[in-house]
């Protein structure tokens, strides 16, 4: 059985007062850019929600679509009848013997939003109950603790009935908390780092540092596909590529070998923290997760991170690998994630980095690395900015 139309819930743990209005507009605007090509659906709303009408558009592909859409708390295919009450009884005899396979507690539960129906929500209910319970045999009712419920809502034009609800992404809309700037390296934390920053509803602007020549083009291939894969919750989206060769090379000459992961991180904070300054965003976000690689120890963090004057941001840093793996699936990046280029880091790290790194001995280091001041600021000049969604064969750079 084809539903009629679809009943979407809104944010509804989420919403305050005064706020409720732009949120609903924002979720709908992104609602309405994904459903673009099924060019006949219809939006109304009706008894305080939302709906589409899918005028014979599909169910399937568009609910696909549905459960990518962040501010969606819930959804549920509804299906139309006519509202005189033989029409409504034979629609919900219908629609529960599609959806019942072994025996079911259920109730019917009611509206009457045109007062003229002949029915108050009480009789209907009984009477809807009663004709189903007569034709599905698994059924058995319970009102207070039933399995499923048949919602039956008689309008001046139709009558909609829906008994399925499919879990939303919730979250909030693109956009609606802001703007952040995500270090987005090939790994399988930082994706999805970026991800929870978008359910969030920040804005957001990629940059990823590569070292090419000693990088491959496939690695950078990997994060355009990466930032492509979060294009399917995000209109576009913007990645800086940013070239870290020359800081590395001069780090790895000069500075320390146990201390270069740490001099690499905070050369890589600091052009992060410019870029946040010039695409007016609020915040940096990483993909470090505490304890899970020798920089990530608390003063591991500290150390990459000071002198920077903007708030960093750390999704994932109190989640357990695998609930990020998980994630990960979920949201569409492990499978690239997890192919095997190399990270501009990886060639350059020591056998044994600095798991509790000395302040004093990093700004005594840095202090004589009278280039690195000029050298950030060629990296931050010479980026390159790519508009995703794109395809990962266009090159993005006249020398690779
Ligand atoms: P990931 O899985 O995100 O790569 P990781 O556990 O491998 O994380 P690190 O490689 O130590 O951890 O990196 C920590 C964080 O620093 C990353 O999550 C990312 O936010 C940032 N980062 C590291 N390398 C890069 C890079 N080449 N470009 C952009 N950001 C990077
Ligand atoms: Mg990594």
């Amino acid at each position: 059985m084809k539903p009629d139309a679809i009943l979407l819930r809104l944010g509804e743990l989420t919403l305050k007062g005064r706020n409720r209005h732009r949120f609903e507009q924002q979720v709908l605007s992104q609602i309405q850019r994904v459903l673009k090509p099924y060019a006949a659906i219809t939006y109304k709303r009706a008894f305080g929600r939302m709906y589409i009408d899918l005028n014979d558009e599909p169910f399937e592909p568009i609910a696909a679509k549905l459960k990518n859409v962040f501010g969606i708390h819930s959804f549920s295919p509804v299906y139309t009848c006519t509202c005189e009450l033989q029409s409504i009884q034979e629609k919900a005899v219908a629609i529960m013997l599609a959806c019942i396979d072994r025996p079911t507690r259920f109730k019917v539960d009611a509206k009457r939003a045109d007062k003229e129906f002949p029915y108050d929500s009480l009789q209907l209910r009984y009477h809807v109950g009663g004709y189903v319970l007569q034709h599905v045999d698994l059924l058995s009712v319970d009102l207070h603790h039933p399995e499923r419920i048949l919602t039956v809502e008689v309008r001046e034009d139709r009558t909609y009935l829906f008994v399925e609800t499919i879990e939303g992404l919730r979250g909030f809309p693109a956009g609606s908390n802001g703007k952040a700037v995500v270090m987005l390296s090939g790994g399988i934390d930082s994706p999805v780092a970026a991800w929870m920053s978008l359910r969030q509803g920040l804005r957001i602007e990629a940059i990823h540092f590569h070292s090419y020549p000693y990088t491959s083009k496939q690695a950078q291939d990997k994060v355009i596909s990466l930032g492509n894969q979060l294009t399917e919750y995000v209109r576009e989206l913007n990645l800086h590529m940013i070239d870290f060769t020359e800081i590395q090379l001069y780090l790895k000459q000069n500075g320390q070998e146990n201390l270069l992961v740490t001099l690499m991180r905070r050369a890589m904070m600091r052009i992060a923290e410019r870029i946040v300054r010039e695409t007016n965003s609020g915040a940096i976000v990483t993909g470090e997760s505490l304890g899970q690689v020798a920089s990530q120890t608390l003063p591991g963090i500290t150390a990459s991170s000071e002198n920077i004057q903007v708030p960093i941001l750390r999704p994932v840093m109190m989640m357990d690998k695998q609930e990020i793996i998980d994630l990960a699936r979920r949201i569409g990046t492990f499978d690239i994630s997890i192919q095997p280029y190399e990270d501009c880091c990886t060639l350059f790290v020591p056998k044994s980095p600095a798991t509790n790194p000395n302040l004093k001995v990093l700004r005594a280091i840095e202090r004589q690395l009278i280039d690195l001041d000029r050298l950030i600021e060629k990296a931050v000049q010479t980026k390159e900015v790519l508009t995703l969604p794109r395809r990962v064969e266009e090159n993005f750079s006249e020398l690779l």
